[in-house]
């Protein structure tokens, strides 16, 4: 018996979407990313920042660079209220590396046990401690670079402590910072080293030295990470945020 050929049928598969593609995905992606604002939008910026508030301060108490640089390393996954809580009692008694390694490491603990990561920090603190007494005279070194050497103290420490104790204009990024850079955007990076190497070199320089608390300020209680208050933002009109709030 041969072989019955049935009558070809054609079954039409369910139509699909139109494959997108790839590159026009990425495309579709990235024009949700604004370009960084212009040099004019920048400076505006900042001429309205410095306008507010023309001696932005931080949120930490000390006493000189010293109580500043251990303040700044208390303070990593801390708050500065938690950490001023701790310092008020600690810098009467250990306001110079010499007076740090005289309280000891136990003697510190007891002061900063309300803090995370106590442990570690105090280790930390006396370790810098008697590198300051045994090569640098008991002095803070004014150099970013030489400061990252130090027990504890990262770039961004390094960074805050030659801004506000010796006057030298570096941004130091933190987490509001690069946050508020990359939604304006004054530019668009990957990393807080690109932050603050962008920064650094785009800021104006009338601005530059105060930089780093107008951010900061701007990214704690204006631009917060989960719902940013662009409703009251004093720069909301040059800002190319594309998911900008309303109260
Ligand atoms: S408008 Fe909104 S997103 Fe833009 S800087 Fe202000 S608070 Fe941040």
């Amino acid at each position: 018996m041969s072989d019955l050929k049935q009558p070809s049928r054609r079954i039409s598969k369910p139509k699909q979407k139109a494959a997108v593609p790839a590159k026009a995905v990425g495309k579709a992606v990235r024009s949700r990313v604004p370009k960084p604002v212009d040099r004019a939008t920048m400076v505006e910026i900042f001429r309205r920042w410095h306008a507010a508030n023309p001696e932005p301060k931080g949120e930490l108490d000390y006493t000189n660079p010293y109580t500043l640089l251990v303040a700044v390393t208390l303070s990593a996954q801390a708050t500065d209220v938690g950490v001023n809580k701790a310092t008020r009692a600690l810098f009467p008694v250990a306001d110079t590396p010499q007076r740090m390694l005289e309280l000891g490491e136990e003697g510190l603990r007891q002061h900063i046990k309300t803090l995370n990561f106590f442990n570690t920090k105090a280790k930390n603190v006396i370790a810098m401690a008697r590198r300051l007494v045994e090569e640098f005279g008991g002095e803070v070194p004014r150099s970013v670079e030489i400061l990252e050497t130090l027990p504890g103290v990262g770039r961004k420490t390094a960074s805050v402590v030659v801004n506000i104790a010796f006057g030298d204009p570096r941004v130091a990024v933190d987490t509001h910072i690069f946050r508020v850079t990359n939604r304006l955007p004054l530019a668009i990076t990957k990393t807080p080293l690109d932050t603050q190497v962008a920064l650094e070199k785009l800021i104006p320089d009338e601005y530059r030295l105060h930089a780093h608390h107008w951010l900061i300020l701007h990214g704690r209680y204006i631009c917060k990470a989960r719902k940013p208050e662009c409703w009251r933002c004093p720069v909301n009109d040059l800002c190319r945020y594309p998911d900008k709030t309303i109260p």
